[in-house]
């Protein structure tokens, strides 16, 4: 039997990568910038529609940091993120030297719980400051509450950072992930949904913003025919052979999307029966995910031996990868002494939940390696 690794979400290729590849080694654009940088723009502007202005970065953790930059935060400033997540999403906040102030999540969509979120900004306000920037995130490709969320931000005139690096192709009624923000944050890393090799791209209202984030990305040189200087500059641009991959992957998005949402179908039939599994799903049709990665919840069991880690180890087994949940921001040692909004929800989930082989090239024969596993293990 082939017993070859199944990996949680692995590059797959559509086939015009090369093509834009070959392209820019023909032109000898091997920069970064070039007509593929402009072209994947393009490409991610139309996408996105709703007037959205994009910028390919070398990553999506340099647009966060770029977008905290553009909202003006500084050294001393607090800001708000959501704690279940990638640290991705709060590293560059110590970048700049501001304080993380981690909110818990709700249940629906695993994401920024905004009553948390309220509560929090009450008593930062109480204790002096206002925070900066409220960071929320669309875990695992299932929108965040867009709407409650913005209701809090406004109220208190605090603007948000949109980490989308895991939620291009979902849409909250209709409107596509990445446009909600006052910021979004694309990410095309290896095992993202579409991929560069490594890449991101910064989601912007106005062309002036757009304008003012590859400024810093390309090291915030002046208008002179010296090297002139006056602020602070990154080297963050994307490069022209990275977006000539992004290119061709853009054209099987969409595919790749149905695909994504496919084995999250897939898992929700597999489990149906299992009481003690519960598949994440999007909370009603006015959330549209990209189920980047399926995700499920393992009710533990002391009797039979039922838990999240022994299905991990199930897997490991048969050569299948798979992995538990993000370890929530708040509990890692790295940010353990920052202040923390909410009531365990995140832990809870960190604590039981796995992320399942939810790639948009797998095969039927490795479903079926899947499903043996389960079917075994709970059985
Ligand atoms: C992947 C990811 C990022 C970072 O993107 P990179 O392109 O890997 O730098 C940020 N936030 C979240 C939630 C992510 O999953």
């Amino acid at each position: 039997m082939n017993n070859s690794k199944i990996w949680l979400s692995s590059p797959h290729m559509g086939g015009n990568e090369r093509k834009f590849v070959k392209e820019a080694f023909d032109a000898n654009w091997v920069a970064p910038l070039g007509p593929n940088v402009n072209g994947l723009e393009q490409d991610l502007e139309n996408y996105l529609e709703n007037q959205a202005f994009v910028g390919a970065l070398s990553s999506g953790t340099a647009a966060i940091h770029l977008g905290l930059i553009l909202l003006g935060v500084q050294a001393g400033d607090e800001v708000i993120c959501q704690s279940m997540t990638f640290s991705a999403s709060a590293n560059p906040i110590l970048y700049q030297g501001a304080t993380p102030i981690f909110i818990d999540s709700e249940i629906d969509t695993w994401n920024l719980c905004p009553i948390a979120l309220e509560e929090a900004i009450i008593d930062r306000i109480a204790k002096g400051k206002t925070p900066k920037a409220i960071i929320a995130v669309h875990l695992y490709g299932v929108p965040y509450k867009v709407e409650e969320i913005r209701v809090v931000a406004d109220k208190y005139g605090i603007p948000i950072l949109e980490d989308s690096a895991e939620a291009l192709g979902s849409s909250y009624k209709g409107q596509k992930c990445g446009t909600f923000g006052d910021i979004g944050v694309l990410s095309f890393n290896g095992n993202k949904i579409i991929t560069t090799s490594g890449g991101g791209a910064i989601v912007t209202p106005t062309a002036s913003l757009k304008d003012k984030a590859v400024f810093y990305a390309t090291q915030s040189r002046d208008n002179a025919p010296h090297y002139q200087h006056s602020e602070i500059g990154y080297n963050y641009r994307m490069s022209n052979i990275c977006a000539g991959i992004g290119r061709g992957q853009m054209e099987v998005l969409d595919d790749h999307v149905g695909l994504r949402r496919k084995m999250n179908t897939f898992y929700v039939d597999l489990f149906k029966d299992i009481a003690a599994v519960t598949v994440f799903t999007a909370p009603n049709d006015d959330y549209f995910a990209n189920y980047w990665l399926s995700a499920i919840v393992v009710e533990p069991s002391s009797e039979d031996g039922i838990n999240r880690e022994a299905l991990r180890l199930a897997f490991e087994a048969a050569n299948i990868e798979s992995r538990p949940l993000w370890k929530p921001m708040h509990v890692q040692p790295i940010f353990s002494t920052y202040p923390y909004y909410g009531n365990k929800i995140s832990e809870t989930l960190f604590e039981n939940g796995l992320c399942l082989p939810s790639g948009s090239n797998l095969t039927d024969v490795e479903r079926e390696r899947i499903a043996a596993v389960i079917a075994n293990f709970f059985k």
